[in-house]
């Protein structure tokens, strides 16, 4: 299989504007992630950055390479005037998961029944395509004339924590008046979005035997105690904090670990937990909840110690539904012939770290998330033109042209 991939990206290089063509190529590079699999002939994102740097080179952008880690670079593709007017932004992440139970060739892109298959063809090689083939001349030139600086991002590592989002707005290399995060919401307009705030918390007991467990304290039981609790910050306020858009915050309890054999009271316990919160709660107050509700705990006698670690922070994000963004995107999809619906979603995306760094983001693209990460991952061919329409009909809207 490995020599099989090599040979398949020799010549790769035109320029293609044709969406399906382009994806096509996309596919058929493969981009692993390699947190999911360890075969090193499918896994990184530089071969796909390759590209897309002769790619985007060949439109007249800036290339900007940001090596985040060996082989795993972001790409940062710049076209326009400087200093520019406004800057728009649009991304995509490099990444996919990984192709292990795949019922169709991950790698070898098929076209049938209106549809692409392959690894990536919907999440998101498909938003990608339909992106790059929106740029074509007329659209660059009015962006241009317009004073606007284009800006392409693509981000490594978004499948496992959206790392290549996070250091390009660590290392200040990107910023824009506007954004468009390249995922698959069937053409609606995601403007809002839940953070993610997983972590861990660890706390202490005393062992005893099991027939004698008043001489020991339980981890376990301490724990039981304090998850509870945590359940009851998020569900046991009634009318507490909901959001027109995004409804109720959420809490996951995703593993627990404890204990050492049944017939000892156990010393330790770990919990991970995953804490969806809204655009108005703060992750300072929420471990600052589960800090004071072990503190109690411990200084009632519950448990010895305790310990909390944030495992991963992801910010919310909520842009407005009247912005100048979503207003042309509605348009421009109102031009292409598609009801965008627009709203939020409880899912997490490179929007949450970029809205640090982004006036007004939002995220949208062609296909669907239900064929994200499945075995026989498609796009819909109808589904990714529209895309490409929709996209161009945004950015000629945006340059001030009325008629797309
Ligand atoms: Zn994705």
């Amino acid at each position: 299989m490995k020599h099989e991939y090599r040979r398949r990206h020799v010549r790769m290089h035109t320029l293609t504007m044709d969406p399906v063509e382009l994806l096509s190529r996309l596919v058929s590079i493969p981009s692993v992630n390699p947190e999911d699999t360890a075969d090193e002939a499918i896994t990184g994102e530089a071969r796909l950055v390759e590209f897309l740097a002769e790619w985007l080179g060949g439109r007249g952008f800036q290339l900007q390479y940001d090596e985040q880690a060996p082989g795993r670079p972001n790409l940062i593709a710049r076209r326009g005037p400087a200093p520019a007017r406004r800057r728009i932004m649009l991304e995509a992440h490099t990444d996919t998961v990984s192709v292990g139970g795949m019922t169709i060739p991950p790698f070898d892109p098929q076209v049938r029944d209106g549809r692409l298959y392959g690894r990536g063809a919907c999440d998101t090689k498909g938003p990608m395509a339909a992106a790059l083939s929106a740029f074509d001349d007329e659209t660059l030139d009015r962006l241009a004339a317009a004073g606007i600086e284009l800006i392409f991002a693509a981000a490594m590592g978004e499948e496992k924590g959206n790392h290549g989002a996070q250091g390009l707005v660590d290392r200040r290399l990107v910023a824009a008046d506007e954004c468009i995060v390249l995922e698959p919401t069937e053409l609606g307009i995601v403007h809002a979005h839940k953070g993610a705030l997983w972590y861990r918390i660890d706390v202490a007991g005393v062992a005893a035997h099991g027939s004698n467990p008043d001489q020991g304290l339980s981890a376990i039981h301490g724990m039981m105690h304090i998850a509870n609790q945590l359940k009851q910050e998020v569900n046991g306020r009634p009318g507490g904090p909901a959001h027109a858009l995004l409804g109720r915050p959420t809490l996951n309890i995703g593993t627990i670990q404890g204990g050492r054999a049944v017939n000892i009271v156990p010393d330790q316990c770990g919990m991970e937990v995953d804490r969806r919160l809204l655009p108005d709660e703060s992750a300072d107050d929420i471990l600052g909840y589960a800090r004071r509700a072990l503190e109690e705990l411990r200084r009632a006698g519950g448990i010895v110690s305790y310990e909390i670690k944030v495992i991963k922070w992801g910010p919310p994000f909520h842009t407005s539904a009247e912005s100048g963004l979503v207003r042309r995107l509605k348009e421009g999809a109102a031009n292409a012939g598609v009801q965008a619906p627009t709203g939020g979603v409880g899912w997490y995306s490179d929007a949450g770290p970029l809205s640090g760094v982004c006036g007004e983001i939002a995220v949208f693209g062609p296909g669907s998330i239900k064929q994200a990460h499945t075995r026989d991952e498609y796009i819909e061919l109808d589904s990714l033109r529209r895309g490409v329409e929709i996209l161009r009909n945004y950015l000629r809207r945006s340059a001030g042209g009325l008629n797309a």
